[in-house]
């Protein structure tokens, strides 16, 4: 196939440069037909003359009756301008908030007012996943699908299925591998009537066989090596300039499964950037669980790189072989990024070379005390969140992080998603505790808020109250 010289406006571009094909955005493709890479959505910005400034944005603020214009991905729709506004799918995602927290900063090891979390848990299916979602959806149904499928840890099912549900474009069809999804996920795919597909295996196996059975099938697949996910999830970097006065903050810190927010993020800031509308970039930290630590194995330990898209990706061929010939298996309790091929892992190497990146991993301990920090903050989240906060306090501790720099951490779901960690590390229930938590190598629950037992009698009661109240 040749490299075909487009006129549209919007339209896919392998991301390998030396290949740089290019393909209308009607197609439907996960991997760029010509060599196999990740595919980008690529825009035409000379003809679509996207804004020259913030303030378009913040003028929309004022006509939040238009769906539009109320969503905090669509508000953004001249950044991701593939799709007709009449296109466009919404369900009021992106209403989510950037918070300053001075506990959990100082947790970090940052000086007041400099640590933010940015809130995702706040999205309709309670995770960042919905950013991503709304913009497949639009894709899909520009195309006519009517299915669509994922395979999920838990999150993209949640929210492929609350998408399936409010909008009744598709049927939803959900890849679990068995036992590895948390109750509060998996109940949201089932109470809101997708197909679930539970598979005897794990999250890479189920991607594997989504993959082999939408091309079958002619499915819609909605995980995130679909571009036009990404797309939505690059308005996650717009809320948090939004919420910063479009100020650039010096670090973004995110957790790191699939990579698909954090590829997202570079792109959004290499695009800003090229417009005109930033004159820097923020750094950017990728925060791997210790037991599924893939990226940083290859980026910080074997030192692979972008290199300008010249990556030579035989490291990550060689990890691979090594992970299956010793039957490693991604583990950790931060199920949402229990993930040993990551999926975005060029275009990961990418953004960390536009963002000056680096990548750390963090053990369960680690997790599961930043966690319980978020939570004494007001805004809980889940395990895989909290890595962000982890890798944060670690890249302060080696002072890679200024005490004084602007950090925006990314708190990726909600709480309520995995309330069995929760419980477990706050327990007194020792049995409780090792089974979910102590088999995991966590020893201590150092922050725990333990509940205080008594007999059902009034001066035990107020004994109790006067000793810890
Ligand atoms: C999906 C997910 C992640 C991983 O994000 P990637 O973009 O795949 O790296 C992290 N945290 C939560 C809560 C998620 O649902
Ligand atoms: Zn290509």
């Amino acid at each position: 196939m040749a490299v075909v010289a487009r006129t549209d406006l919007a339209f896919q571009q392998c991301v390998a440069p030396s290949c740089a094909a290019t393909f209308g955005v009607e197609e439907v493709l996960t991997a760029c037909p010509v060599c196999g890479s990740l595919l980008d959505v690529a825009y035409d910005w000379n003809r679509l003359r996207p804004p020259t400034s913030f303030e378009v944005f913040e003028r929309k603020w004022m006509r939040r009756g238009d769906p539009l214009a109320f969503s905090g991905v669509w508000r953004f729709h001249e950044f991701l301008p593939y799709a007709p506004r009449e296109s466009v799918v919404t369900i009021g995602e992106g209403q989510t908030l950037l918070a300053v927290s001075d506990g959990v900063g100082a947790y970090v090891g940052m000086r007041p007012g400099r640590l933010h979390l940015q809130y995702e848990g706040l999205n309709p299916s309670g995770s960042f996943k919905d950013n991503g979602m709304c913009a497949a959806f639009t894709h899909a149904r520009m195309i006519g699908a009517r299915r669509a499928a994922c395979a999920s840890t838990g999150n993209t099912s949640a929210s492929l299925a609350v998408y399936c549900a409010v909008t009744r474009l598709m049927r939803g069809i959900i890849f679990i591998g068995s036992g590895k999804i948390s109750y509060g996920k998996l109940s949201q795919a089932l109470d809101y009537g997708a197909l679930t597909i539970q598979i005897a295996g794990d999250f890479d196996d189920a991607m594997a066989r989504v993959k082999e059975v939408s091309g079958r099938l002619g499915i819609y697949l909605v995980n995130s090596v679909n571009p036009f996910r990404l797309e939505g999830q690059k308005t996650i970097m717009y809320r948090v300039l939004e919420a910063l006065g479009w100020e650039v903050p010096e670090w973004i810190v995110v957790p790191g499964g699939n990579l698909g927010n954090s590829s997202a993020f570079g792109k959004a800031f290499a695009e800003l950037k090229a417009l005109g509308l930033i004159q820097r970039v923020p750094r950017l930290a990728v925060i791997n669980a210790a037991g599924a630590n893939t990226l940083h194995e290859l980026y910080t330990r074997r030192g692979l790189r972008w290199g300008g898209g010249r990556a030579d990706l035989a490291p990550a061929c060689h990890y691979y072989d090594e992970l299956d010939r010793d039957k490693r298996r991604a583990d950790t309790i931060a199920s949402a990024i229990e993930i040993n091929r990551p999926v975005n892992l060029t275009k990961c190497l990418r953004a960390l070379e536009t963002c000056d990146g680096v990548v750390r991993e963090v053990s369960e301990q680690e997790i599961l005390d930043a966690k319980a920090q978020v939570g004494a903050g007001g805004l809980g989240c889940e395990p895989a969140s909290a890595a962000s906060v982890a890798g944060a306090r670690q890249l302060v501790a080696e002072g890679v992080i200024g005490r004084d720099e602007r950090v925006v951490c990314i708190l990726t779901g909600h709480q309520l998603k995995d309330p069995t960690a929760t419980v477990a590390y706050h327990t007194t229930d020792q049995k409780l505790f090792n089974e979910v938590l102590g088999s995991r190598g966590v020893s201590r629950a150092s922050h725990a808020n333990r509940a205080v037992s008594v007999g059902n009698r009034i001066d035990e009661i107020v004994q109790a109250i006067d000793l810890y109240g």
